[in-house]
């Protein structure tokens, strides 16, 4: 994938890889530092602007490199304030962020991946199809553009890998935007308001656990039994849900919190009474939370949302069992920016119900 000036980008390159730029350009080691704070804590836009470089050593860096973030072809406000960004990659593919304002935090949902290859049943990312892996850069400018942009407030920001894509079938680029993120010298994300959230690609998942530092851990279950889970999400037949949640059960959360188990409610489906005493069973023994999400409707998802006593009757199953559960609240769903609901292509699909309040 050519970029527009055939020149690499700076942005999103790690340590080691700004040492060997550094090197090329006959440069002392200890630039690359300097650099990299310019890019990851201070995030300049452009390398004039790092200003205890020598000027000689900036022109040289911009003459064989570009300094870039994604283009934004598109702010789509929803009426909660959430804001949701496209972005147009080189090769034209398109990503979707969220930025979310909460009253005492504020959250970026990411993309790890242009489209999704797992086709869960009820996920229109999946539904609309798999074009490919993003890069270290194109994780990471989401990231960068939307706190850039978003109003400057004393709130602590929390971000989540809970957009396009499986971060885990991205493992290379995830973790090393994952690491530029949460170092404290760079976008200085504390590893406790940095949630990963995957399906248990478990090799994959395995690997992150001997990472120095680890963000939470989410796992997307939605049914509670491996039948179920196979109709709804293929990749059940690779990964079995006992051994994801027994392997989620050894990954180290930060400051001893909990995995957090997400459960998507289909009408019907896997949202009564016998689902959750299924899902009680299945979690059993097992230390971590359940956050039930009910499902955001879209004419291309064959399912709808839980009944609201259904989800009442849900929680009380869980509560009395002694499990921790929460309710996820839709946010954006106006502008089809809610769990789910990021999808490849731009336009076309009719604005869903509005928003709860
Ligand atoms: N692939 C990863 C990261 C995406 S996270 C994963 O699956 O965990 C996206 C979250 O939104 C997951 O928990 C997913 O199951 C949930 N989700 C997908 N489609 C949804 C829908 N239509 N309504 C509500 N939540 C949905």
């Amino acid at each position: 994938m050519e970029s527009p000036s055939g020149k690499p980008n700076l942005f999103g390159l790690d340590r080691a890889a700004l040492s060997q730029v550094v090197a090329g350009l006959g440069e002392p080691a200890y630039r690359a530092e300097q650099i990299y704070l310019w890019l990851y804590r201070r995030r300049v836009r452009t390398v004039a602007e790092m200003t205890d470089l020598a000027k000689g050593l900036r022109e040289a860096l911009a003459a064989a490199y570009d300094l870039r973030w994604p283009e934004v072809v598109e702010r789509r406000h929803s009426r909660d304030g959430t804001v949701k960004y496209l972005f147009r990659l080189d090769d034209g593919a398109t990503i979707e962020s969220v930025y979310i304002p909460e009253d005492r935090r504020r959250t970026i949902c990411i993309s790890t991946q242009a489209g999704c290859p797992l086709k869960c049943a009820f996920c229109l990312t999946g539904i609309s199809g798999y074009k490919r892996n993003l890069k270290p850069w194109e994780i990471l400018g989401q990231v960068a553009t939307v706190m850039a942009e978003a109003p400057p407030e004393p709130k602590a920001w929390n971000v989540v890998v809970m957009g396009m894509g499986e971060p885990l079938l991205n493992y290379e680029s995830t973790v090393i935007a994952l690491r530029a993120l949460m170092d404290p010298d760079g976008f200085a994300v504390a590893p406790k308001k940095l949630t990963l959230s995957t399906v248990g690609i478990l090799p994959a998942l395995e690997k992150l656990m001997q990472e120095p530092v680890r963000p939470n851990l989410a796992i997307s279950l939605h049914a509670p039994t491996k039948a179920l889970r196979r109709e709804l999400m293929p990749i059940e037949e690779r990964y079995d849900i006992q051994d994801v949640i027994a392997a989620a059960q050894r990954y180290p959360i930060p400051h001893g919190g909990a995995v957090t188990y997400e459960y998507v409610l289909l009408g019907g489906v896997n949202d009564q009474p016998t689902h959750a005493r299924a899902l009680v069973r299945l979690l059993a023994g097992a230390h971590g939370k359940v956050n039930l999400i009910p499902l955001n409707p879209a004419p291309e998802i064959p399912f709808a949302p839980p009944s609201p006593e259904a989800i009442d009757e849900f929680c009380r199953i869980l509560s009395e069992a002694r499990i921790t559960v929460s309710v996820r609240r839709p946010r954006g769903q106006d502008i089809l920016a809610a769990c789910g609901q990021l999808h490849l292509k731009r336009g076309e699909v009719p604005v869903p119900a509005p928003v709860a309040s």
